[in-house]
């Protein structure tokens, strides 16, 4: 069997990518044939060389050869395993053009891809499934430059900052729409810094999510699967810092984890129950993290997003949930590619 590993990717989440991928290839079992490919930040195609296993270095790409017939390369393999986070990485984009390419490929599907990333349209989904969320507003930047904030019925309501105070009380998060790893995420206490923060948002995505700031505890289920689902225990995130920022994930040493996490059995089985649930609102397809909040001050849990290509780095949550439900990291992997393959 021959399998294509990609990693990097345009996304603010490239690097993340790429400590992924190093993971990912060394669980690899040997029987399989693998191949590397890179996407560089600006968005070019390479072959890595064989040599070459830690994605993360500076110099993954040396020796490597740039891919000039895209489609025909990506149908050279029997499975794809697509280990990119972020915009068209997890946002159903090469998704579409391996279904197009008609090579089974690890992970969710177009729609379940698509519909996860967007935080604005992922509530929809999972509020038509009777998920509880955190109250939230969704603004939008028209293409004149002023943002809006879309009431249901679709009118538009200029007002932003008083319908922030009115309906959901500062603190908030602002965070665009379709991001990852809290790039363009902002904790927002100052009425003063809402439509500042509201344009920085804007500039990775014109779709904004404006959310009621909760005292949370984050907590985190794995599931595994296409129709039939392995859902692991409650993994808890003690981030160090102010909340879970892109350097508390990847750069604070202080930040922790921890399984099963620290909280009373009856959130956990709840959290338990609800992630699939959540999963399947979208859709979902192989894998996806599905990350909850607890409200410290009200003890209630709200699901806050799914992630439908969790990282696999070393500090990750994903892979050692998994781990701890009994399925270490190689036979995840394999896993996933049977998974791949059986749809
Ligand atoms: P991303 O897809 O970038 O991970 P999240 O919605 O998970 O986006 O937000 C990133 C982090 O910001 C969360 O892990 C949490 O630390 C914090 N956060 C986001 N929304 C809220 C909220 N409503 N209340 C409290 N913390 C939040
Ligand atoms: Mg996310
Ligand atoms: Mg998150």
């Amino acid at each position: 069997m021959k399998l294509l590993l990609i990693c990097g990717g345009q996304s603010t989440e490239h690097s993340i990518s790429r400590m992924s991928c190093t993971n990912i290839r060394k669980s690899i079992k040997d029987e399989i044939s693998v191949e590397v490919m890179g996407i560089t930040k600006e968005g070019s195609w390479y072959k890595l060389a064989d040599e070459v296993r830690d994605y993360a270095s500076e110099n993954w790409l040396e020796g490597a050869t740039e891919i000039k017939d895209n489609f025909a390369y990506l149908k050279s393999f029997d499975v794809v395993f697509p280990a990119l986070h972020g915009l068209y990485g997890e946002d159903g984009t090469i998704q579409g053009i391996l279904e197009m390419c008609n090579v089974p490929y690890v992970g969710c599907r177009v729609i379940d891809s698509a519909a996860a990333m967007d935080k604005v349209v992922a509530k929809k989904l999972f509020n038509a499934a009777n998920i509880k969320q955190v109250p939230s507003l969704y603004a939008f930047k028209r293409y004149d430059g002023e943002f809006v904030i879309i009431n249901d019925d679709t009118s538009e309501d200029r007002e932003i900052v008083e319908r922030v105070k009115h309906d959901l009380g500062l603190p908030v998060f602002i965070k665009a729409s379709r991001s990852g790893s809290s790039v363009g995420c902002y904790k927002v206490t100052r009425e003063e810094d809402i439509l500042p923060r509201l344009q920085e948002a804007g500039q990775y995505d014109r779709k904004v999510l404006i959310e009621k700031a909760i005292n949370a505890t984050e907590l985190e289920c794995a599931v595994l699967g296409n129709d039939d689902l392995i859902v692991s225990r409650v993994g808890q995130i003690l981030p160090h810092g102010e909340f879970y920022t892109f350097e508390s994930k990847y750069e604070d040493k202080q930040s922790a984890t921890c399984i099963p996490a620290r909280v009373d059995q009856s959130v956990q089985d709840y959290i338990r129950k609800m992630a699939p649930i959540a999963f399947k609102a979208v859709d979902g397809h192989g894998l996806a993290r599905c990350d909850f909040f607890l409200d410290n001050d009200t003890g209630e849990v709200y699901l806050n997003e799914i992630n439908t290509l969790p990282g696999f780095t070393n500090i990750s949550m994903y892979p050692m949930l998994m781990a701890d439900a009994g399925i270490p990291t190689t036979e995840l992997v394999d896993r996933l590619i049977q998974l791949a393959l059986e749809r």
